[in-house]
């Protein structure tokens, strides 16, 4: 592993720190530059706006920082020269005095006294290359994200974070650099600075220039210590879909940044047609995908179930009356199929006698709909009932904290993963992680502040893992992944990977930092066969891990791996029972908590 990449987050943060630590006296001696300019009263307007954003941008790299005593002298002077700026007025004897005066008390700050001492040299910044998404430039696209602010190191520390959930995150710091990006590659959101030395307002001015020439205006969050209604509106009516006041946590903007840029979310209907009348099926099939849905249409009865075979149905119209079987027959039939338990049906059908649809719907479908139907009608009802169903059903496999598989759907999931990968020969490996001292974050810092660590970890997985891999919450802070098509070498990179960086992500509750960490552990087919050898090796190797020390991956081994391979130790009863009895005390310690 590269150097740059082992720093830790708090050596990077110093380095930060140290960073704005030796620029602080080259600011000061412009905002001295200013203040005799604005003394000398030649080119007044200009020295105000520049001597505004020097003051405004050492208050916001301060706050960042912790160098809380930049922040009350910055404060004063900026909310001066707001003053003088806002009315256009002329720069008084008061206000150069107030000037003076905070910036004589950001000259006596001795901001190296805070930092401790430093090692000899830095590494090199440098944000560490991510787990390849590998083929699916679509999905990679859609995490492409621009981030503009002209404070450096703001823009570098924001996208270091960032990156960690899986946003390709590019920064800028000059707006014109940020317009030639947008012309060769249009990002799926862009995070904005409000205030640059081109004006008050100039990111928003810059985001409306750039969504003015494009049908699809790109989703932008703006950023700034600008808190009042005028920049907000400002915001907003040049197209922003969120405002940040600084300062920023990554951990909100990745939030944000999830909600505009969501993939999946518009992943269409699969609808399936069933109708004994080829060309009522037909029209019912044309009008659904006319307006962007996918059908499947089955004439006989007989075929449906292999026509909801690999097609993940959202719903099914199903004709009421079929000769030989009855649409109540076919949902009956359907119903006690592994599977198709809450597949979600709709009868279509002529009957308008109200007695006669009351007992079709009796054994367990969704809704009726009568003939003839106007296709503007068929396509609403259709839509309407799909969306619900769908959110339904995902309420029933997936977790409400972390929008994760359950615990059922990720154990279902292993089972329907790993048959794959026997036809296929192919391998497949189950992590497990689990979130290291969590208890204490929970006792600490509150139990919403857990929650957040929570969702965080989630959206990590989700994002940086690859679209066949699957990822479920298993139970309190612990995680279960499925890596298709990777042999245990290979996924513990990726897992270690991942748990570097989120090692480095910064949590705040009631404005302290801290740090989480989890410990993984790995097991993989074909060496353990069955799901749930999978599972108990995955949560042994993760109870190694814990036991060694914790924030670190481990993978199982078999136990005739295990006898195999010390050469020099007998194979004597030593070695198993020590595998043993690990095993054990894992099923407690591991299942206590579910
Ligand atoms: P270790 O490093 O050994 O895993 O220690 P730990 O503190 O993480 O493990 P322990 O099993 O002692 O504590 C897990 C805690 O997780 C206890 C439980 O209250 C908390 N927890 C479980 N589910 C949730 C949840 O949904 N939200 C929050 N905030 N906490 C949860
Ligand atoms: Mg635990
Ligand atoms: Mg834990």
């Amino acid at each position: 592993m590269a150097s740059g990449k082992n720093e830790s987050f708090r050596e990077r943060k110093q380095r930060l720190r140290q960073s704005f630590v030796a620029q602080f006296p080259e600011r000061l001696a412009q905002a001295r530059e200013l203040l005799a300019r604005l003394r000398s009263g030649s080119d007044q307007r200009e020295a105000l706006e520049r001597l505004h954003l020097v003051l405004h941008t050492l208050k916001g790299s301060g706050a960042s920082f912790g160098f809380d005593a930049i922040n009350a002298p910055a404060k004063a002077a900026e909310h001066a020269l707001r003053g003088v700026l806002d009315q256009d007025a002329r720069v008084t004897d008061r206000l150069i005095l107030a000037l003076e005066q905070a910036l004589g008390a950001l000259e006596g700050l001795d901001l190296a006294l805070e930092l401790p001492a430093a090692p000899e040299s830095w590494p090199r910044f440098e944000i560490p290359a991510r787990h390849a998404v590998e083929g699916d430039t679509r999905e990679r696209r859609q995490r492409l994200v621009y981030l503009c602010d002209d404070d450096p190191i703001i823009a570098q520390e924001l996208s270091g974070q960032l990156s960690c959930f899986g946003y390709q995150i590019i920064p800028f710091v000059t707006l014109d650099s940020l317009r030639q990006a947008f012309r060769r590659e249009r990002p799926s959101a862009i995070i904005m600075d409000v205030i640059f030395p081109e004006g008050q307002d100039a990111g928003p001015t810059a985001i409306a220039a750039l969504n003015a020439g494009i049908d699809q205006p790109v989703p932008c969050i703006f950023m700034s210590s600008r808190d009042d209604f005028s920049a907000r509106l400002r915001a907003v009516q040049s197209g922003g879909n969120a405002y940040c006041p600084k300062p920023v946590k990554a951990v909100e903007l990745a939030e944000i940044l999830d909600q505009l840029t969501n993939p999946g979310a518009t992943e269409p209907f699969h609808i399936l047609i069933v109708d004994d009348d080829p060309d009522v099926a037909q029209f019912f099939s044309m009008v659904l995908e006319e307006a962007g849905m996918v059908t499947r249409v089955a004439n006989e009865p007989a075929r449906v179930p292999g026509a909801l075979d690999g097609f993940n149905a959202d719903l099914v119209l199903m004709d009421l009356y079929m000769p030989n079987c009855s649409g109540p027959d076919l949902a009956r039939v359907l119903r006690q199929m592994p599977g198709h338990l809450s597949l979600p049906i709709i009868y279509v059908s002529a009957e308008t006698n109200l007695d006669r649809q009351f007992k079709a719907l009796e054994v367990g479908a969704d809704g009726f709909l009568t003939k003839p139907l106007e296709p503007a009608r068929l396509v609403a009802e259709v839509h309407l009932r799909a969306e619900r169903m769908r959110i339904l059903r995902s309420l029933m496999i997936r977790d409400g904290l972390t929008g994760l598989f359950n615990h059922n759907t990720i154990l279902q999931l292993l089972d329907v993963a790993l048959a794959s990968c026997r036809r296929n020969q192919t391998s497949l490996c189950m992590a497990m992680i689990d979130v290291d001292h969590f208890k204490s974050v929970n006792d600490t810092h509150g139990h919403p502040a857990g929650d957040q660590v929570l969702r965080a970890l989630g959206r990590t997985l989700r994002l940086r893992l690859r679209e066949v891999d699957l990822v479920g919450r298993y139970g309190g802070e612990e995680f279960a992944i499925i890596l298709v098509g990777v042999d245990a070498v290979h996924a513990k990179e990726i897992m270690d990977e991942l748990r570097a960086d989120f090692a480095e992500v910064s949590f705040f509750a009631d404005d302290v930092e801290f740090h989480c960490a989890f410990s993984g552990g790995i097991a993989a087919y074909p060496q353990f066969t069955s799901a749930s050898a999978l599972v108990d090796a995955a949560d042994r190797a993760l109870y190694q891990a814990k036991r060694a020390g914790r924030n670190r991956v481990e993978i199982a081994t078999t136990t005739a791996e295990l006898a195999d391979a010390p050469p020099s130790e007998p194979m004597g009863g030593h070695a198993r029972e020590g595998l043993n009895s690990k095993a054990s005390s894992s099923g407690v310690e591991m299942r206590d908590e579910h």
